[in-house]
């Protein structure tokens, strides 16, 4: 057989999974089925890339699991145009998500071997993702304000600087937590100081959102604090 029917055949046998699991946004499943996830991994491990399980990538990192990525896509309710921020770009997957679903979106990540691999990835699967090398901790000012806010790595807080980037009706999704287990937390924007807050009923557990970026490291400034 083909490979890409094998990969097809392995992603609809996944969505049948996120069905299972209770994902039930028929455009994020649609979405999930259509993206060649394998192409996010690193090479030779093709066929992992459609079991639901997160999967280690370059610098310490993990690309999140097909369900984790289908509940904050669903949380975050993106509709066609909707301006999305997503903080923590990884492999660049959650990011095609996003777009897949119709979003404008941008992406942060702080690690920069990180952000040139998956600026390679969306320039050659040809996706228009503004991504950028800086800390998500500062949210992407100039950009603002965001229908939607992903955050894709564990705080133990929400900061009040991206809650000021979200547009009001907009929503931030984030997992809120220690470093060992984080809840899936959703803010609603009401107003300029109106938030409504609620939680989804999983543990998940994602790699904690670190402040600076690698360019810190060399930084005789950044030093100075530690
Ligand atoms: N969304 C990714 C997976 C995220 S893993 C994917 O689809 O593959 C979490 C990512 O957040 C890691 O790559 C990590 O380097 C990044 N990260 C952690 N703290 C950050 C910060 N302050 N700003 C931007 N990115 C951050």
């Amino acid at each position: 057989m083909e490979e890409s029917l094998i990969f097809k055949g392995l992603r609809a046998t996944l969505v049948e999974r996120l069905k299972e699991k209770g994902i039930r946004d028929i455009n994020v499943l649609n979405v999930i089925a259509r993206v060649p996830r394998h192409l996010f991994l690193p090479t030779g491990f093709e066929k992992q890339a459609y079991e639901d399980k997160p999967f280690s990538i370059a610098c310490g990192q993990t690309i999140s699991q097909p369900y984790t990525v289908a509940i904050q896509t669903e949380l975050l309710q993106v509709q066609r145009f909707d301006k999305i921020l997503e903080i923590g770009t990884g492999s660049g997957y959650q990011a095609v998500i996003l777009a897949e679903m119709g979003a404008i979106v941008y992406t942060v990540e702080r690690l920069r071997e990180l952000y040139l691999g998956a600026r390679r990835t969306f320039r050659q699967l040809g996706y228009s993702i503004d991504s950028s090398w800086s800390d998500g901790y500062e949210g992407k000012e100039n950009n603002a304000p965001f229908k939607g806010i992903l955050i894709t790595a564990a705080i133990p807080q929400i900061p009040q600087k991206l809650l000021d980037q979200l547009a009001t009706g907009g929503r931030l999704v984030a997992p809120v937590g220690k470093e060992d287990m984080q809840t899936m937390t959703v803010v609603e924007k009401i107003s300029d100081n109106e938030f409504n807050t609620f939680h989804h009923h999983s543990p998940f557990k994602f790699v904690p959102m670190l402040k600076g970026t690698d360019s810190n490291i060399h930084h005789p400034a950044f030093l100075n604090k530690q």
